[in-house]
């Protein structure tokens, strides 16, 4: 059988500044180790045709497939708020778009494909750790409701990568609604390419904001929409302890999806100050600081924008402001929202913004696990002889009772039944996020032992995070407390 790709590609009708067209590196024995058979069945690929090793070919870039047209994409970014003008696609190539049966169109990306223009003096390959740990983490983020680029496959390319060492080295295929960041606007906008500013412009819009279009000011709305759907990104994140770890502008997608897992981690204690990343020594991208940074990456777009908001200078930072005013007001209506959710709230109260807060600072002095700490507050909802097993997770109980008499006050108040509030609350506050030290031991076995083991029953557990799973208890527990604190290493 032959494994087809139904390309239908559109960022390559773009200008040629936009990319440099090449061929993706040889890879010496491909070979397939995970392909994502659900997720190809939504797309409408051709499953059985690509879990094979004529798709492990393909999906290396070790063969070329039919009707694609690979590019490495160019892109500039703030990292850790320094501007570089120019970055790219350093270890990836866009194959080509998709459009699945639903009508979505999807890039087919390939990570670890070799070096490229853009690389500026790396070797343009991704080693299998970080490859393991994106295909890990995107697919759980998706099954926790999060909006996120996809993995599609993952191939060993059967050729070292030097690192610390040498390690073996993997492409991954990622699916994402596009790959265009706030940094692809920005290369334009250092360039003065008002041009191509607007191309770009206009392809984001047809891609992401077809209504924009027709709207009386396009660019407005437009930005507008990104706005929003950045602000309900990041909410989303709060609500279940992501941290990003690398929040540049090069890694903030337009579409709204989060995208480049690199140092990315999962709160255990609820502490707004985590830091998880090495390289971030300042404490820029911690937990609390994400919707700010996002408002400052955003800041940086409405400034490429500003040329198509209004004629003269003042006038389109008086327009930017307004619109980028917009990002605290949806991040926070998005915010209180999720953690309303959570505590099973369906009516809206004046007290609940502090009644979260209250809970949350309580959870910071007693260390309290932020998965845990909610999901056991599910059982509270219908008995409060369960309360026992939440305040078990603070290092001062009473602290928990305390605030379980405020939340017990304002549930009267509401119209849902105990039951009711229960069952809700079960979909709003996951039993199961990829916990670092699990991660940790699923690449360690793969990448060490060649075991995939722990990473499948991890995977398989984290397909259903909402769901109780008696026989998986272990994968729900936070690390022993009294290790060193957990810290993650640049994705590369
Ligand atoms: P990231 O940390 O993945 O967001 O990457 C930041 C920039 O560095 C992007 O332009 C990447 O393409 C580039 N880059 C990261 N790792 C490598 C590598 N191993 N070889 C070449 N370029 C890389
Ligand atoms: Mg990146």
């Amino acid at each position: 059988m032959t494994a087809q790709i139904p390309f239908d590609n559109s960022y390559v009708r773009l200008p040629p500044s936009f990319y440099v067209a090449m061929s993706p590196s040889h890879a010496s024995a491909p070979r397939m180790l995970r392909f994502n058979r659900l997720l190809a069945e939504r797309l409408g690929l051709d499953a059985e045709g690509l879990d094979t090793p004529e798709g492990a070919a393909l999906l290396s870039g070790a063969t070329y497939p039919e009707g694609a047209e690979p590019v490495a994409l160019a892109y500039a970014g703030h990292q850790f708020g320094h501007f570089n003008p120019q970055l790219g696609d350093g270890r990836a190539l866009l194959l080509g778009e998709i459009v699945a049966p639903d009508g979505a169109r999807f890039d087919l990306q390939l990570k670890g494909s070799g070096p490229t223009p853009f690389s500026r003096g790396g070797d343009g390959r991704a080693a299998l750790g970080p490859v393991l740990r994106e295909y890990l983490v995107s697919e759980a983020m998706a099954a926790l409701g999060v909006p996120t680029t996809r993995a599609l496959a993952m191939v060993a390319t059967g050729d070292p990568v030097f690192r610390d060492a040498a390690v073996p080295g993997a492409v991954l295929t990622r699916v994402a609604s596009s790959h265009i960041r706030i940094g692809t606007f920005q290369y334009f906008a250092a360039r003065g390419d008002r041009d191509a500013l607007r191309r770009l412009a206009d392809h984001a819009i047809a891609r992401h904001d077809p209504e924009a279009a027709r709207a009386e000011r396009p660019i407005h709305t437009f930005l507008a929409g990104v706005i929003a759907r950045q602000a309900r990104l990041v909410a989303q994140w709060m609500a279940i302890g992501f941290v990003h770890g690398v929040m540049n502008t090069d890694n903030m997608s337009i579409s709204g999806e989060t995208i480049d897992y690199g140092p990315c981690a999962f709160l255990d204690a609820y502490d707004p100050e985590t830091v998880f990343s090495s390289i971030d020594r300042d404490g820029r991208y911690a937990y609390a600081n994400q919707p700010g940074i996002a408002q400052w990456n955003l800041t940086r777009l409405a400034e490429c924008l500003l040329p198509f908001l209004a004629e003269g200078t003042d006038a389109a930072i008086e327009e930017a402001q307004g619109l980028l005013a917009g990002f605290a007001e949806a991040f926070n209506a998005a915010y209180i929202a999720a953690f309303r959710a959570k505590l099973g709230l369906v009516g809206e109260d004046e007290g609940d913004a502090r009644l979260v807060e209250d809970l949350l600072s309580r959870m910071t002095v007693g260390l309290a696990d932020f998965t845990l700490t909610f999901r056991r507050l599910c059982e509270s909802a219908v008995d409060p002889a369960a309360d026992a097993e939440v305040r078990a997770l603070f290092q001062d109980p009473d602290s928990f009772d305390a605030w379980a008499m405020r939340w017990r006050a304002r549930t009267p108040r509401e119209e849902t039944s105990p039951e009711d509030r229960r069952a809700a609350m079960r979909l709003a506050n996951p039993a199961f996020i990829p916990r670092n030290h699990h991660v940790e031991e699923a690449i360690a076995a793969a990448v060490e032992r060649e075991d995939f083991g722990p990473l499948d029953r991890l995977l398989k557990v984290l397909s259903h995070p909402f769901d109780d799973q008696p026989d998986a208890q272990f994968y729900a527990e936070p690390a022993p407390i009294g290790g060193a604190p957990f810290r993650t290493f640049c994705g590369t």
